[in-house]
């Protein structure tokens, strides 16, 4: 029988071959891509990303040799079975123009969430949070710009669920504007249009609307079906709106993920704060994260020290949709990368070192290509 190497297997399922090391590690399994695995370590590692492994055999040359090969066939259900799941918030980001009122959106929802004796936790900047609205969770990232999310989406981390477009009314479309219709089209997200700064004398909505629908973007009341609310950030006017529109639109997506499996979060923002060292905003977008757990984060390994939530509060762990910062890093992460829970350190140590080692090779090549092209652009 043919080996089944590891390299060819992650191929067949569409994957690179780190992806499968990384689910060998966890099965104990140490190999290099280039190696042969047992067809049962091979089945264990099919399952995992949605894939049955069979060896089907194959006839060739009017049945005088009869080759065997490995096959992988999607499963009909990639999903995890329906009673593991549960739903989770759903995951807006605001893009918009630059001072069209973004943070100010922002702040006003996370203010109006929170009572008097909480207040105090806000005054720090997060990345993101989440506020409820009649008992149904919402989570927010203010990010502070749409370069950060096309960044995440090019590195595989595409956690938003729905885009809320902010234009000023008395400003309209402008180059960010059509920036973030672009982002969010190409994502293929939702999107809900907040026209802001209503109050401001200077409004005019019916232009704003006459510009989207120039863009593709119809509004309800233009025959389109694009969702579109006025408010104002300054008064909290058309918010509350904004938010059940939010939370409709959240039931219809019915959004689910599984608490219990393996943790992985995404990195929104990384920073460096005195006396905590590297720590990063993350979403939790499958399982749920906990205090002690050890993962792998791009090129680094770690071990979750501790968990505070977007109130400033040490909690224990974070279930999937749900904002938290990350301590437990010996480097600063990049944004954009998956925090994946691993079963111990050591596996996660050993996948880091491969990572770092294959990064290193790839700027040598990259290193190498370069002189050569300036070798030959010489010529
Ligand atoms: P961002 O760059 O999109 O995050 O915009 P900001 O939230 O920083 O807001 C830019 C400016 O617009 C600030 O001076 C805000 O006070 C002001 N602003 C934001 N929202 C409103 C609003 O609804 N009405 C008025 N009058 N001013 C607003
Ligand atoms: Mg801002």
């Amino acid at each position: 029988k043919p080996p089944i190497i590891v390299s060819e297997l992650a191929t067949r399922m569409g994957l690179k071959p780190f992806v499968l090391l990384a689910d060998l590690i966890k099965l104990q399994v140490f190999v290099a891509p280039h190696q042969a695995i047992e067809p049962e370590t091979a089945a264990k590692v099919c399952e995992l990303h949605g894939f049955i492994f069979e060896r089907e055999k194959r006839e060739k040359g009017g049945g005088v040799h009869k080759i065997e090969e490995v096959v992988v066939e999607p499963e009909k259900v990639q999903d995890e079975p329906e009673d593991v799941l549960q739903l989770r918030p759903p995951i807006i980001t605001i893009m918009g123009h630059v001072d069209h009122g973004k943070t100010s959106l922002l702040d006003y929802i996370r203010k109006s969430s929170i009572t008097k004796g909480e207040a105090g936790g806000i005054t720090q900047h997060v990345a993101a949070y989440k506020v409820e609205r009649e008992g149904k969770p919402v989570t927010f990232i203010d990010t502070p710009g749409h370069a950060i999310f096309s960044d995440m989406r090019a590195r595989g981390a595409d956690i938003t669920d729905i885009v809320v477009l902010v234009v000023a009314a008395n400003d309209g479309i402008m180059p960010q504007t059509l920036e973030a219709i672009e982002h969010a089209k190409k994502a293929e997200k939702t999107i809900i249009v907040a026209i802001n700064k209503v109050d401001l004398p200077t409004a005019n909505v019916m232009r704003v609307k006459t510009q989207l629908a120039e863009k593709g973007l119809q509004t309800v009341d233009f025959g389109g079906d694009v969702e579109c609310v006025e408010v104002s950030a300054l008064t909290g006017a058309g918010v509350d709106g904004l938010l059940e529109l939010l939370a409709l639109q959240a039931e219809v997506l019915e959004l689910k993920a599984n608490p219990k499996g393996n943790a992985r979060a995404s990195i929104i923002e990384a920073r460096v704060q005195p006396g905590r060292g590297a720590t990063a905003s993350v979403i939790v977008e499958t399982g749920t994260l906990k205090v002690g757990t050890p993962f792998i984060c791009g090129p680094f390994a770690g071990k979750v020290k501790s968990l505070i939530n977007d109130r400033g509060e040490s909690v224990k762990e974070a279930k999937p949709g749900t904002p938290v910062e990350v301590i437990g890093f010996d480097e600063m992460p990049n944004v954009g990368d998956s925090l994946v829970e691993m079963d111990n350190i050591r596996a996660a140590q050993k996948l880091a070192d491969e990572r770092q080692l294959d990064r290193r090779n790839d700027r040598l090549q990259l290193t190498r290509k370069s002189r050569m092209e300036d070798l030959f652009s010489n010529v």
